[in-house]
């Protein structure tokens, strides 16, 4: 059976030595406080190869095949709602069959509890078979995991730090329909004229006499705008100074904004309008919308006027995730470009052997293994360093032993993290 986990050796020396399972494996089961998780490193990598092969397979034999079908169905509005294509369907029935939706959730929450870096590994081989089904599932879990952290961040999250798990969350029952592979959220920042100047963006969310939100005004270029969830900026204040170019990031807020909901009889009520797919020159596989909310009901997220700052904490995991998709698109090409030099013959031999294509190949491997060197490492560091700082907060408990070890690697983590951002 084909496999883009077995084909990989570079990927597979990553999992099988590059990687210091143990000390993920400790601080992704809370220092093996919970009852039900894994007792020790070997029982929980052994889970973890299970996963990364059964990706490698799922990618390989039932994504990759349907590459072409997924380019040429481009998703498209029917009475509202957002038709897409029989290989997406079929792609997506496959990796929620497959339990791949509750990968890192905690298993309190009725996940795997698996750590980020599995996700990320099973994003690059994802991405190998076909990038648009990767940017679509990294807003499944990845949504669920960012209603925890939002949730955690803003004080809403209680762990019992002797039962080892997480007693309440905020966003519970969002993240159970996630898990069950019934919804997906996204985050719709960008509107017609703000893109990447934020402080300029206009749509607005405002509070009633009961202290209820509602948010109106359009977004555009939404990954995956089609689904349930949004995770909304819109300006709550206006910016105090009007010549400062900076001064509108200040009066944004983070809303959370539920789309529609189903209805006993079958049918659907929406709160959001969705406008339109869309155009791309490729990457048709994922649907990226456009959108209006007409005083559509929101429930804010942390503070008023936080809505930057909740932004940069989905970002940072966000952009790890688009550089493992970014390998494997890497990975993807260099594949194909050397099949091709392979076959192709030109002047009595295939063009793999002209000393120039030889040397263009070369160098496309060694650059997607320095990108993998570095994605791992960043991933690794971003991952300990975001759950020992957890540990740190949630463990008042700790042994003494455990604090000393928490004082001396949370700088060393958050110090190498910062250094990998940078590259
Ligand atoms: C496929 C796709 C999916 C997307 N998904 C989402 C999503 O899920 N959610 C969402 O909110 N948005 C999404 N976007 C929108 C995306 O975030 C914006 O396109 C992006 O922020 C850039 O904004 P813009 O297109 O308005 O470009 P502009 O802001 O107009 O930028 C134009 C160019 O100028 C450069 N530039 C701008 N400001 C500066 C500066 N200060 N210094 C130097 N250079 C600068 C930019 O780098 C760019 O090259 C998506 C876009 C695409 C194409």
């Amino acid at each position: 059976m084909a496999s883009f986990f077995q084909d990989n050796d570079d990927l597979r020396f990553y999992f099988e030595r590059g990687i210091d399972w143990a000390s993920l494996v400790e601080v992704t089961e809370y220092g093996y406080r919970a009852p039900e998780g894994f007792k020790n490193p070997k029982e929980a990598v052994e889970f973890y190869r299970e996963v990364a092969e059964m990706v490698g397979e799922l990618s390989a034999e039932q994504i990759h095949p349907k590459a072409p079908a997924l380019d040429r169905e481009h998703p498209r509005i029917e009475d509202g709602e957002a038709v897409v294509g029989p290989a997406m369907t079929s792609v997506f029935a496959a990796i929620g069959g497959a339990e791949l939706h509750k990968l890192c959730i905690p298993r309190e929450l009725g996940g795997l509890n698996a750590p980020l870096l599995l996700y990320f590994l099973s994003a690059e081989m994802i991405a190998r078979s076909d990038v648009s089904v990767m940017t679509h599932f990294s807003f499944h879990g990845g949504m669920a995991m960012a209603m925890l952290a939002y949730s955690i961040h803003e004080g809403t999250t209680k762990f019992d730090p002797a039962a080892g798990k997480i007693v309440e969350t905020r966003f519970a029952p969002e993240i159970a329909e996630i898990v069950a592979g019934e919804a997906w959220g996204c985050m719709d920042i960008t509107e017609p004229d703000a893109g990447s100047d934020m402080a300029r963006l206009r749509a607005r969310a405002v509070q009633d006499e009961a202290g209820e939100w509602f948010v109106t005004g359009q977004k555009i270029f939404i990954t995956s705008g089609h689904g349930k969830y949004h995770f909304v900026i819109a300006r709550t204040e206006e910016a105090k100074d009007p010549d400062d170019p900076f001064a509108g990031l200040g009066g944004l807020s983070m809303f959370l904004v539920k789309t529609y909901d189903d209805l006993p009889d079958g049918s659907r009520r929406r709160y959001v309008t969705l406008e339109r797919v869309e155009e791309k020159l490729g990457h048709h596989g994922s649907a990226t919308a456009a959108l209006t909310f007409e005083r559509a009901p929101a429930r804010l997220i942390g503070q008023r006027g936080e809505g930057f700052k909740y932004m940069l904490t989905l970002m940072n995991n966000a952009r790890v995730g688009v550089g493992f998709e970014s390998l494997g698109l890497a990975e993807a090409a260099y594949r194909c470009a050397k099949a091709y030099a392979e076959e192709r013959r030109s002047m009595g031999k295939v063009i793999a052997r002209h000393e120039m294509i030889a040397d263009y190949l070369d160098e496309m491997r060694t650059d997607v293994q320095a990108v993998r060197a570095l994605a791992v490492a960043s991933a690794y560091h971003e991952e300990m360093a975001q759950k020992l700082g957890l540990l740190e907060r949630f463990l008042p408990e700790a042994t003494a032993e455990e604090r000393a070890r928490l004082e001396r690697e949370l700088p060393r983590h958050r110090a190498t993290r910062a250094a990998t951002r940078r590259s």
